[in-house]
């Protein structure tokens, strides 16, 4: 059908992270990933979802050359984003605020790493969490982008059920704590579908880290 196979995208950092809910302390882990890899071609459905074409595709659309009579999508397109997580950022107005936090305690092998507690809002709401970065970054604080490019890689891969996940990211699908990882970033991508909002979510998860 033309459909070219999507390639995976790299896994490129895990940063962990802890929310700061004011009733209880859950771990979270962020899982980053470029979402869109060099040399990427999009599939009919993503295509399709950049031209917003007026009726939605079907497979009757495809020819046998594999284009697309509805949309354009030929099975070599390649979808250029413009759209920028930092742009995203500005054009919506989210803010965060940041105040240094001593250690994320519930995060293994995070001694070595410089800790912040941030509240990002929008729209009158909020979110916060732990956010942990290596030393490499010499202390540099966070920044809203830095932050919603995490969340965003941990959202491409949150509405997978438990074993796919576990098996694309590489974790043991026997691990309780692998399970506790996946209930974490459904969680959290859950809250976060809450800041951003539904209108605006699938832009959110379209929008190119940098
Ligand atoms: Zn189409």
């Amino acid at each position: 059908m033309g459909e070219t196979v999507k390639k995976k995208p790299s896994l490129l950092e895990v940063a962990k992270s802890v929310p700061m809910n004011p009733s209880r302390m859950e771990v979270l882990v962020v899982t980053r990933a470029r979402k869109v890899p060099v040399g990427y071609k999009a599939t009919h459905h993503e295509y399709q979802r950049y031209v917003r074409p007026v009726m939605p595709c079907t497979a009757a659309h495809m020819t046998f050359g594999g284009k697309c009579l509805n949309c354009g999508y030929e099975p070599d397109a390649y979808v250029p984003n413009e759209h920028t997580l930092a742009g995203f950022v500005a054009e919506h107005r989210i803010t965060m605020t940041t105040a240094r936090a001593d250690s994320n305690p519930n995060m293994d092998g995070s001694q070595n790493m410089d800790h912040w507690h941030v509240t990002l809002k929008h729209a009158g709401r909020r979110m916060t969490l732990v956010f942990s970065k290596g030393h490499g970054h010499n202390g540099a604080e966070p920044t809203a982008t830095e932050v919603l490019a995490c969340i965003q890689g941990d959202a491409t891969y949150g509405d997978m059920p438990f074993e796919e996940w576990a098996r694309d990211l590489g974790y043991d699908i026997d691990s309780r704590k692998a399970e506790r990882t996946h209930n974490a970033v459904v969680r959290q991508t859950e809250r976060a579908r809450k800041l951003i909002g539904d209108v605006l979510w699938t832009d959110f998860l379209d929008a190119r880290e940098d």
